[in-house]
């Protein structure tokens, strides 16, 4: 049951308008609703008070209030006990107390405290309701905090709204979790600290449980395909004939995949390594093997640089094959698509043309995508529905933290290569304020003379909050050098963003001036120096990224960070790792979780009550449970779970 508000008694028009533009249209929104914060007042005495302090008290009032009117409004004034305390009261433009305070009120205060006066300047006063110890905060501007709390009161006490169970009774019994009807009521009408606690515990539970049945909704109903026949035996001949011996986390990267494939539904799995620590080849094993199996494979790279690359470089490597080269560039794609639906191809690399096209497979059985967050939400789901069923590889060299990465793909299904196949010499960094940026334009003087490439980071390309924006930059260096420039940011049409990092590939001793476009790129083995503006507006992860377009040859390179003197020490972090993992930890304790995943994706970790970081016990329990959970035969026709059922097909319709 669940009642318009306009249909309860004591709400008038004007409550009801404010309610509505919060979105709280009925007693089940408005339950929901519950307090932001609250005021406690048995604890707050005046003994250690500092002069000027805003707080609030409990008192007694203990002499007739007086009014004083003046040109600009009026002020009262009376004498109040806290506890062992006498002050003086003042209130100002709010006559219409002098009726309601009288002598002996037990009251609430909240104001400035003078300590040496000892008096205070009250910005409220209501009287103690003895009742309720804790009073709810609702922040609903229009509505006092009093009237909303007795309009829920009347709402839960005569039954007004009804409020379904979300978590199954095992797991409320089994935790001691309030059923989620208590726990509302607790949040609202909390008698001791711990009422909340108790509450807020059920509902970090709750938040957890939700949270790992949106990340298993994907897997429910598992896309079952046979375990796929691939060649181990010419897997191996292919790793004997690799230049190099796989270094050990490779090695667990192509154990783990190979154990997916051998599944009997379709898997999916997220390899994280720093750039150059050798992806590409644990793919090539990967998309070696599916095609042994008679599959075909789809491989897509964020830019067509990236993808000619990969073109390259699998063509060399796996020479018997018929590989693809789809991409917004190539010509006669209509005989390609045919021949891709005729499995004539193997493997297909492309872009997103890969998807946008009405490209069809004759048998894909396994989908790479290279640097995933560099695709928009479209391409991504795009690509996810022409993968149904289908095995996918991600791979990132951005560091996800661990937490964050286990979360979203679940712990089976992240592994992490740490160990790099060759160390590179080691990018020195400064730290230089704006004052200093002539030494920057040393080093770039002497690169530019040297024959080097320049990368210059701007955190924008022209805002007005940003000083140091492509606008502004461009217009300081073309002044003081005039060896070519190329600019490069995301409003630029795709095309256009190839040619200039093609044209700066080629043209030594030259500058490329970018936002953080250049995070993942080609390598460019002259490239010594980058400069990074405004380097606070960065994670640390991302200036680390950003640090590895340099050094990336044998010639020594450095990075400058720009940045104001009060960063100087978070910044210092990066002389002391080099491990891009370590660094995202620092940013997701530091600037929350927002900095590695899409907005999008954010929102998929905001939480009311959950702590990420702290509440690891919590998730790691109902990720227990929601496996447990899917794992039981009759989850699907059992009605107790009716509920949980229709949550999870309404996620994998997204
Ligand atoms: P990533 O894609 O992870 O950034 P790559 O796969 O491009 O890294 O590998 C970076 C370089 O390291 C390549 O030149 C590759 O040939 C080389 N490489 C990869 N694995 C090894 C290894 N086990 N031993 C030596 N070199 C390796
Ligand atoms: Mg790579």
């Amino acid at each position: 049951m669940d009642i318009k508000l306009d249909q309860i008694r004591g709400i008038g028009p004007n409550t009801l308008r404010i309610l509505r533009n919060h979105h709280i249209w009925s007693t089940y929104d408005l339950v929901l609703n519950y307090p932001r914060a609250y005021e406690s007042f048995s604890i707050t005495t005046l003994d250690k008070a500092k002069d000027k302090e805003t707080l609030t008290v409990q008192a007694v009032v203990l002499t007739e209030p007086q009014m004083f009117r003046y040109s600009k409004g009026e002020r009262i004034t009376f004498k109040a006990q806290v506890f062992e305390h006498k002050i003086d009261v003042v209130v100002f433009g709010r006559g219409y107390l002098l009726k309601q305070l009288k002598v002996k009120d037990d009251i609430v205060m909240k104001g400035v405290y003078h300590l040496y006066k000892k008096q205070m300047v009250a910005a409220s006063i209501t009287s103690l309701d003895k009742t309720q110890p804790i009073k709810p905060v609702y922040h609903i501007e229009g509505i006092h905090d009093r009237n909303l709390s007795s309009i829920i009161h009347s709402v839960f006490h005569e039954r007004k709204v009804s409020i379904y169970e979300t978590i199954p009774e095992q797991y409320l019994e089994k935790y001691h979790l309030l059923s989620r009807e208590k726990a509302l009521y607790y949040l609202h009408f909390p008698r001791t600290m711990e009422d909340i606690k108790t509450a807020e515990r059920r509902f970090k539970y709750e938040e957890a449980f939700q949270l790992h049945l949106k990340l298993n909704a994907k897997q429910i109903g598992k896309q079952e395909r046979p375990p796929k026949g691939y060649d181990l035996d010419k897997v191996k001949t292919l790793i004997s004939e690799l230049p190099y011996e796989l270094t050990k986390d490779q090695k667990g990267a192509v154990n783990d995949i190979f154990r997916d494939f051998k599944k009997s539904y379709a898997s999916y799995r997220l390899i994280q390594g720093d750039v150059g620590s050798g992806k590409t080849v644990v793919v090539l094993l990967a998309i070696y093997a599916a095609i042994t199996a008679g599959e075909q494979v789809a491989f897509m790279a964020p830019t067509e640089l990236l993808a000619n690359q990969h073109y390259q470089y699998f063509t060399t490597m796996l020479k018997s094959l018929k590989i693809a080269l789809l991409s917004g560039k190539t010509k006669g794609k209509d005989q390609m698509k045919e021949m891709i639906q005729n499995h004539y191809f193997d493997l297909i690399i492309g872009t997103h043309a890969l998807i946008e096209n009405d490209v069809n497979f004759a048998n894909l059985g396994l989908v790479i995508i290279d640097e995933q967050h560099k695709f928009g939400v479209n391409t991504r789901e795009e690509l996810m529905n022409k993968a149904h069923a289908k095995d996918v590889i991600y791979l990132t060299a951005t560091p996800i933290p661990r937490t964050l990465a286990m979360l979203a793909f679940g712990d089976a299904h992240v592994t992490f290569i740490k160990e790099k196949p060759q160390d590179r010499l080691p990018v020195e960094s400064q730290y230089i304020t704006k004052e200093k940026i002539n030494e920057l334009y040393q080093s770039i003087a002497t690169a530019i003379q040297r024959k080097e490439h320049i990368f210059l980071v701007v955190p924008a390309i022209d805002s007005k909050k940003v000083s140091d924006n492509i606008d502004t930059v461009y217009e300081e260096i073309s002044k003081e050098f005039n060896c070519p420039i190329f600019v490069l940011h995301g409003r630029l049409p795709n095309d256009e963003k190839e040619r200039m990092m093609e044209n700066f590939i080629y043209t030594p001793g030259s500058i490329l001036l970018a936002t953080t476009m250049i995070e993942v790129g080609i390598d460019i083995p002259t490239a010594t120096l980058i400069g990074i503006y405004s380097a606070e507006h960065f994670g640390l992860s991302q200036l680390h990224q950003l640090r590895g377009r340099v050094g990336r040859g044998t010639l020594k390179s450095t990075c400058y960070l720009i940045s104001e003197k009060s960063d100087v020490e978070r910044l210092e972090t990066l002389s002391k790792t080099n491990d891009g993992f370590v660094l995202s930890e620092y940013d997701l304790q530091a600037r929350g979780p927002g900095d590695f995943l899409g907005t999008e994706q954010s929102g998929f970790f905001k939480f009311d009550f959950l702590d990420l970081n702290h509440d690891q016990v919590i998730l790691k329990e109902a990720e227990h449970n929601v496996l447990e959970l899917l794992e039981q035969p009759d989850f699907k026709t059992n009605p107790k779970y009716k509920y949980l059922y229709k949550t999870i097909t309404d996620l994998n319709k997204i």
